[in-house]
C-alpha cells in the first residue's frame, strides 16, 4: 500500500519475549520517524490460560480490518485443544509466502517459504500402530508462490528451486510449476536437493540468491541460516498474501530467557522495517536497517551475540543514533 495516511497495525505481542522485542522495534520506529497507528490485541496463550480462548472470531475480523499485523512470538503448548495462532493468522489471511532475509558476512540471501500447504497441511490421522500426514503440494500454491519468489529475484540475480522431487512426487509438480513460472517470467534459475542445500548453506553460501521451496523445509533451511549468521534473534520475515501482511522475528517465544531483558531485539526491529517498506514508507525503513548495521559493527549487541548489553540498553542505543541522525 502506499500514500500519506497514518497507517493502521494490528499490535499482538504475545507471550514470552514477544512483548519486551516488540516494546523495542517500537521505540526504534518512532526514532526513525515512523508514524504507526497500533491497535494492540491481547492474543496468545496468556489469554487461552486466563479465558480459553487464544484468539477469537472477533480479534479476527477486527484485524482483518487494519493494514497488517506486527507479531512478536507466541508460545504453542502442546496441548491438543490448543489451536496455533500463527497457524490460524496464516490461514485465515491468506499468508502464502514467507520471505526471510538473511544477510550478515557469511550470506546474502533470501529464503521464500510456501506457507500454507506441505507437511502443514492440517490433513492428519494418529492411531495406536499408526500415524499419517498427508504432504499436499498444488498447482496454485506452488504457482503463487514462485510468482512471489520471482518477483524477488527479478529485482536481485537468481533463483533456486529447492526440492526432494528424486524421492517425493509431490516436489515434482512443485519443481515443474516453479520452473514454468521462472522461464515465463524470464527470471534466471536453477535447482537442488534440500539435503545439497542444507550442505551448500554452510560451505558455499554464495551459491544462493533467492530461496523458493515447500513449508517445512523452509522452516528447517531458515533456522540453519539464522545459525550461520549468528542468532535466531537477528532474523525477520514477512507473512506475505495477495493483499495482506504480517511481520514478525523468525525466532519464538524463548520462555527460557524471557523476563531477563536479555532478548535480542534486531529480528523485531528488522521485521517492522520491512512493515514499513511494504507500507510504502521505504526512508523509514532504510534508516532502521541503518541504525541497526552501525549496532552490529560496532558491537551494541546481547549476549546471543557475544555482546554484553541489555535488551533495553540496545534499544537506547539505536534510539538515540536514529535522533543523533537526523539532527
Ligand atoms: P518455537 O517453537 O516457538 O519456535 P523454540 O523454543 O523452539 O520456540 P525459540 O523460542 O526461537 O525457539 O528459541 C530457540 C533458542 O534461541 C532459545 O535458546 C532462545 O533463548 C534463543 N533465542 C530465540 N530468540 C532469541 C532472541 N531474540 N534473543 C536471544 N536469544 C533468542
Amino acid at each position: 500500500m502506499s500514500g500519506k495516511r497514518t497507517p493502521k497495525v494490528a499490535l499482538v505481542p504475545g507471550d514470552g519475549i514477544g512483548p519486551e522485542v516488540i516494546e523495542s522495534a517500537l521505540a526504534v520506529l518512532q526514532a526513525a520517524g515512523g508514524e504507526i497507528e497500533a491497535v494492540p490485541f491481547e492474543v496468545g496463550l496468556g489469554r487461552w490460560k486466563r479465558t480459553g480462548t487464544a484468539l477469537s472470531e472477533e480479534d479476527l475480523i477486527a484485524i482483518k480490518d487494519l493494514d497488517c499485523v506486527l507479531f512478536g512470538a507466541i508460545t504453542t503448548p502442546p496441548d491438543p485443544a490448543y489451536k496455533s495462532v500463527l497457524l490460524r493468522l496464516r490461514k485465515e489471511l491468506d499468508l502464502y509466502a514467507n520471505i526471510r532475509p538473511f544477510k550478515g558476512q557469511r550470506l546474502n540471501l533470501v529464503i521464500v517459504r510456501e506457507n500454507t500447504e506441505g507437511l502443514y497441511s492440517g490433513i492428519e490421522t494418529i492411531e495406536d500402530e499408526e500415524a499419517r500426514t498427508v504432504r499436499l503440494i498444488t498447482r496454485r500454491g506452488s504457482r503463487r508462490i514462485a510468482e512471489k519468489a520471482c518477483d524477488l529475484a527479478k529485482e536481485r540475480q537468481k533463483l533456486t528451486v529447492v526440492h526432494k522431487s528424486n524421492v517425493l512426487k509431490s516436489d515434482r509438480l512443485f519443481l515443474k510449476v516453479c520452473r514454468e513460472v521462472a522461464l515465463k517470467r524470464g527470471v534466471p534459475h536453477d535447482d537442488m536437493y534440500v539435503d545439497a542445500a542444507a550442505y551448500n548453506l554452510i560451505v558455499r553460501p554464495e551459491a544462493f540468491d533467492v530461496l523458493v521451496t515447500t513449508n517445512l523445509f523452509g522452516d528447517i533451511l531458515s533456522d540453519e541460516a539464522a545459525g550461520i549468521l549468528g542468532s535466531l534473534g537477528l532474523c525477520a520475515s514477512a507473512n506475505l498474501g495477495d493483499d495482506r501482511a504480517l511481520f514478525e522475528p523468525i525466532h519464538g517465544s524463548a520462555p527460557d530467557i524471557a523476563g531477563k531483558g536479555i532478548a535480542n531485539p534486531i529480528g523485531a526491529i528488522r521485521s517492522t522495517a520491512m512493515m514499513m517498506q511494504w507500507l510504502g514508507r521505504p526512508e523509514v525503513s532504510q534508516r532502521m536497517e541503518d541504525a541497526v548495521s552501525w549496532a552490529l559493527q560496532t558491537g551494541m549487541t546481547t549476549t546471543d551475540l557475544g555482546g554484553s548489553y541489555a535488551t533495553r540498553e540496545v534499544t537506547e542505543a539505536l534510539a538515540l543514533r536514529l535522533t543523533d541522525m537526523s539532527h
